[in-house]
């Protein structure tokens, strides 16, 4: 019989946790790389997408398995600051990351970012690992540079084993406090409800190999359906930005198809759909994310999956967190563009019918989204009556004062991880509008329950 052959795309994978918990170190030891140390301040500023070609892959897991059968093309792994990639990998509500590891450091433990992080994911329903980073922080850790983890385990002294295991034990039992069952990878043979945890370390490289290999297998293994390439074009915008010599450009991730240069494509804009031509596609070279170099690598067309940055004209109302459609010779042109705005028309739908309630702002469409789901399935009711999208100006301040009549108490501004103009705090203050802001989801939440409890009582 004859056999069919697989054409997967490699897989999506983001990488969250919290601050601090070593996300771009973990990509930097796998690149070979330092663009931890190059972030201001540690922090990760920019979204970045890094492809990680099956044949490094191999190469960097032969000690573990020298015949790994590989059958995606690579791993497109993408760095989040914040969540906000996260969040705006997505179409229509539904996420496009394919899988995501979960960082944790071994020495800390579950932190208020790794919740948050875990709560997104089980909500959008994305399958996902735990790297247990920083093994080499273990007092007495024998280093042994990018080894396989059961085979540095093995090396180590009674003392650091039973440090492992106590530490161990202590995330297992904080992630069982959230209702997740998690084991040792290579114990865990369920694999089902159970959660892996890939010990690691982003300094020394120990667990790396089996990172890389774990995460492979198992998509290739548990995805072939979500993997299996397909020719229409799947993309989402993550990234409005200016970069010098191409104006504004946006990064996207291409998660189906093919773009190539010169295609028609429509884009949903804060002003309405944008219709533009591709000027250029430009990629960060393998292995290299695209903020380290700086240089970008042009091409003719670019297959799916990768993080592509798009020069074009008249793209500076693109929002990000939706998707990016071509225009086919076919298709009719009013049609795309009305397609282009289901996007955001789908989160505008979410507002309170009723005329009352918060005004939420945030930084993109998805993590908008994000929010509003939050506020849908928390335990408070807070109806929203107004969104927006980017920094907080004076036109929001004013919407979200049109309260002050209605219920005060809602004359109030849930900012996002979004900054506010000096003068829309001074209309503010003016007009008695309440604003919140900050950069986790709950965290912003809190304040505004800990707010509407205090006028309670
Ligand atoms: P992020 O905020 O999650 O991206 O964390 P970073 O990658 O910026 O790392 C935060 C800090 O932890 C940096 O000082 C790193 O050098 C350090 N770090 C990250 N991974 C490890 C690790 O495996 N071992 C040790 N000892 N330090 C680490
Ligand atoms: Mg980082």
């Amino acid at each position: 019989a004859k056999e069919v052959e697989e054409n997967l795309r490699s897989p999506i994978c983001c990488i969250m946790g919290h601050v601090d918990s070593g996300k771009t170190k973990l990509l930097d030891c796998i690149r070979g790389t330092n663009v931890q140390e190059g972030e201001a301040g540690g922090i990760t500023q920019q979204i970045g997408a890094t492809f990680f070609p099956a044949e490094n892959i191999r190469e960097r897991t032969k000690e573990l398995q020298a015949n790994a059968k590989l059958k995606v093309p690579g791993i497109l792994v993408i760095d989040t600051p914040g969540h906000e990639s996260f969040t705006n990998l997505r179409s229509r509500g539904s996420n496009l990351c394919d899988l995501a590891i979960l960082v944790v450091d071994i020495m800390r433990g579950l932190e208020p970012q790794t919740i948050e992080s875990l709560n997104l994911l089980r909500r959008r329903n994305v399958k996902f690992i735990i790297a247990l980073n920083k093994v080499d922080r273990l007092y007495g850790w024998e280093k042994s540079k990018n080894a396989p983890i059961r085979k540095t385990m093995m090396q180590q002294t009674g003392d650091v084993v039973k440090e492992f295991k106590m530490r161990l034990n202590r995330v297992q039992n904080q992630f069982q406090e959230q209702g997740l069952n998690s084991m040792l990878y290579y114990k865990n043979r369920e694999m089902g409800e159970t959660i892996s945890i890939l010990p690691a370390s982003a300094i020394s490289g120990e667990g790396i190999p089996d990172l890389l290999l774990f995460l492979v297998q198992w998509a290739q293994k548990t995805m072939v359906e979500k993997l299996t390439y397909v020719d229409k074009v799947q993309c989402t915008v993550l990234e409005v930005k200016v970069i010098e010599g191409h104006g504004i450009t946006v990064d996207v991730v291409l998660v189906n198809g093919v773009l190539r240069e010169g295609d028609q494509i429509v884009v949903c804009g804060s002003q309405g759909p944008i219709v533009t031509t591709i000027r250029s596609l430009l990629t960060p070279y393998p292995m290299n994310e695209m903020r380290v170099t700086g240089t970008y690598m042009p091409h003719r067309e670019v297959k799916a999956a990768q993080g592509i940055k798009i020069a074009a004209q008249g793209l500076e109302h693109a929002i990000a967190g939706t998707a990016l459609h071509v225009i086919g010779p076919n298709e009719d042109m009013e049609e795309a563009k009305k397609n282009a705005m289901e996007d955001i028309e789908s989160v505008m739908n979410r507002i309170d019918k009723s005329g009352e309630g918060v005004y939420v702002q945030a930084s993109t469409l998805g993590s908008l989204e994000a929010l509003l789901e939050f506020l849908k399935s928390s335990d408070v009711k807070i109806p929203v009556s107004g969104i927006g999208i980017g920094p907080v100006h004076k036109k929001d301040i004013m919407k979200a004062g049109v309260m002050l009549e209605k219920k005060k108490e809602f004359a109030t501004i849930l900012a996002f991880d979004v900054k506010i103009s000096a003068e829309a705090r001074e209309l503010a203050d003016k007009m008695g509008v309440k604003i919140f802001c900050d950069d986790t989801i709950y965290c912003l939440f809190d304040k505004f329950k800990s707010y509407i409890e205090g006028i309670k009582e």
